[in-house]
């Protein structure tokens, strides 16, 4: 399979180019093309397999078929990360593969002064990508919204237990709209985190690599 193959659009098809990628990996052949038809998608997959591509690159075509004003203090798509590490990555490639589009990526979380972030949240985001703890906080000063949300990711689910943060997965899990698409990604998939996956999901697509 090649990507070209796969039925991305244009602006993606030249972004994968620049980046010299003409081959998907297995977790981006498998999830792909359901994720472009609208399916919910629940992936075990490690970090290093490609994964964020494979909820990047469908998550940008949504964005290309589906044009829509920057929600005001909210945002379009939510990328949960349990680290600021992860995060920031996240988003670096969400802006790479985004290079030939008008998409805005931002980041929250942690450990940094909260002021920036209130502003930058202020005219909305298209693609935000946060550590839950910084993303209730932002909530909690009525900074942030979660109602606009129409893609939801939850990435490292596993790490995200280990770090205490079922908590507040399940209060953020209440604040999304219902209607929504929802990837849930994890490197292994004990009982406790398929349980989590469940709340989150719709009729997923399994996918394993
Ligand atoms: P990830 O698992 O998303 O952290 O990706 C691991 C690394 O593989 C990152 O440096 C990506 O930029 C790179 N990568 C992702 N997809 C491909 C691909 N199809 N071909 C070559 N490299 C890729």
């Amino acid at each position: 399979t090649k990507f070209t193959d796969l039925g991305l659009a244009e602006p993606l098809v030249k972004a994968l180019a620049a980046k010299n990628y003409t081959v998907p990996t297995p977790i981006q052949a498998q999830a792909i093309p359901p994720l472009l038809e609208g399916r919910d998608l629940c992936g075990i997959a490690q970090t290093g397999t490609g994964k964020t591509a494979a909820f990047a690159l469908p998550s940008l075509q949504y964005f290309l078929e589906n044009p829509k004003p920057r929600p005001q203090q909210g945002c379009r798509m939510l990328v949960l990360s349990p680290t600021r590490e992860l995060a920031s990555q996240i988003a670096d490639s969400f802006r790479d593969y985004a290079r030939f589009m008008r998409v805005s990526v931002e980041t929250v979380f942690g450990g940094v002064p909260i002021n920036r972030q209130i502003a930058k949240l202020r005219a909305g985001v298209d693609v935000l990508v946060a550590t839950p703890g910084r993303l209730l906080d932002l909530i909690d000063q009525r900074a942030l919204s979660l109602r606009d949300v129409e893609i939801f990711v939850l990435d490292e689910a596993d790490q995200m237990l280990d770090l205490g943060f079922i908590h507040a997965l399940k209060r953020i899990d209440k604040l999304l709209p219902a209607k929504r698409h929802s990837l849930f990604f994890s490197a292994t998939m004990p009982k406790p985190i398929a349980e989590l996956g469940d709340r989150f999901l719709r009729d997923p697509v399994r996918v394993a690599v």
